[in-house]
């Protein structure tokens, strides 16, 4: 059942608490990539040109939760939003609290404030970082607060708005107990989440054929619940990074000084026992002698030189998989296919990013599942020839798993 969306309620004169993913990169207090802002703008937009009363919320950062901390507050935030919106946006004091509650209350219909850091709060994170203890549980103490936390926020709105997708899979205060509070029938989502409940969705449940994923990245064991869910429903899995040698190792080839998960071999067998032909791993590499700009290197086949660290895929191995992403109809990407960051073993990944705006030109569906190959594609200045990018990374993850989001669940259906 899909989900009931923002601009489908009433909101006119109303208090709206939305929760956006305003985590941005900040270097020296300034915002280096407004991405996250942009992209909730409509969202923000709908409830503001309907006259609504918005209240926003997020996280930024990793503050120890201890309360006020310079460095993460969200004041580069308002400031960036107020040049996007064209209005002055103020910044609460704290995200809960007699003086917030008081900036709340006083807004005007078309106004909108925007909360510090929720994350200055220690409740905000609390039950996830409780499933690390032994019995998985908060104290009684521990779970008074957070509840305590939760009704202090859900008293500044009489709607609620999630718009945070690439927060979606923690279960954090302002996720899922502030919407449970606020009660059924007033907790929507937001156009980009909805946006990326669709586009992910479709890719598990209604792909057009053929249907290619291609998985790159570091380590097999972080891809591996993606690789088991996509399985049965992909033509092709194609395999690139770091992880490729996890399966060189297992089957026996030699992988130098690559990077690679010996203790995973294991269950790089079993997968591609699994996945018979449909798991494609490189056919050859470039390598050096280590992982540094402007080192000499060299193109193998599959056996990597004892000396030397497979760093990324081939020409060989770009133009195969050009080829199969050319021929798809959906093209689902997450992870680099070698150390991206580093020139000149960014070439696999950024050719990667041609083909697949290429594909998309062709008509395909093309997704990028967050993260370092959204960061690429970013880089290639071929974004806006992706059908989609996902802002999530570990959530993107975490859906083509297959996993359930009971944040995403409990929100209204349309
Ligand atoms: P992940 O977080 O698992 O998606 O992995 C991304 C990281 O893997 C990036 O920092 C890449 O630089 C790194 N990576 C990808 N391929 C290689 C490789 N062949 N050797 C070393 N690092 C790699």
């Amino acid at each position: 059942m899909p989900k009931r969306v923002i601009d489908q309620i009433d909101v006119t004169g109303k208090s709206v608490l939305m929760r956006v993913d305003f985590n941005v990169p900040i270097e020296e207090g300034r915002i280096t990539d407004d991405r996250r802002i942009v992209q909730a703008l409509p969202s923000i937009r709908s409830v503001l040109d309907r006259g609504g009363r918005l209240t926003l919320m997020s996280h930024l950062g990793r503050p120890s939760g201890r309360g006020f901390e310079e460095e993460f507050s969200m004041e580069p935030v308002a400031r960036r939003l107020g040049e996007l919106l064209s209005m002055e946006i103020p910044l609460a004091p704290d995200c809960v609290g007699p003086d917030t509650v008081r900036v709340v209350a006083s807004l005007r219909n078309e106004q909108c404030v925007l909360l510090e850091n929720l994350r200055f709060h220690a409740e905000e994170t609390l039950v996830d970082q409780a499933k690390k203890n032994p019995d998985k549980r908060l104290t009684p103490e521990q779970a008074a607060q957070v509840d305590a936390f939760a009704s202090k926020l859900a008293s500044l709105g009489a709607l609620y708005c999630n718009d945070a997708f690439g927060t979606c899979h923690r279960r954090h205060v302002s996720m899922y107990d502030v919407p449970m509070k606020i009660g059924a029938g007033r907790r929507v989502c937001g156009f980009l989440l909805q946006k990326e409940l669709k586009f992910l969705g479709d890719a598990l449940f209604a792909a057009r054929r053929p249907f290619i994923a291609i998985l790159g990245g570091a380590k097999v064991s972080d891809k591996i619940g993606v690789i088991e869910s996509l399985l049965p429903k992909v033509d092709r899995i194609l395999i690139g990074g770091a992880m490729a040698y996890s399966f060189f190792k297992a089957r026996g080839q030699e992988v130098g000084r690559s990077r690679c998960e010996a203790d995973k071999l294991d269950l790089a067998r079993r997968l591609m026992e699994k996945a018979g032909d449909k798991l494609v791993l490189p056919s050859d590499n470039v390598c050096a002698a280590e992982l540094a700009p402007r080192v000499a290197t060299q193109v193998v086949g599959e056996a990597i030189p004892s000396d030397q660290m497979g760093l990324d895929v081939g020409p060989q191995t770009v133009e195969r998989y050009r080829q199969i992403v050319l021929g798809a109809k959906t093209v689902l990407w997450n992870g680099p296919l070698g150390a991206f960051e580093t020139p000149p073993f960014d070439a696999g990944t950024r050719a990667l990013a041609e083909a697949l705006a290429e594909a998309t030109a062709r008509g395909a569906t093309t997704i990028i599942g967050g993260g370092d190959s959204a960061a690429a594609v970013e880089a290639a200045g071929l974004a806006e020839r992706i059908t989609h990018i996902s802002t999530g990374g570990g959530a993107s993850l975490e859906f083509l798993e297959g996993k359930s989001f009971p944040t995403i669940d409990i929100l209204d259906e349309g």
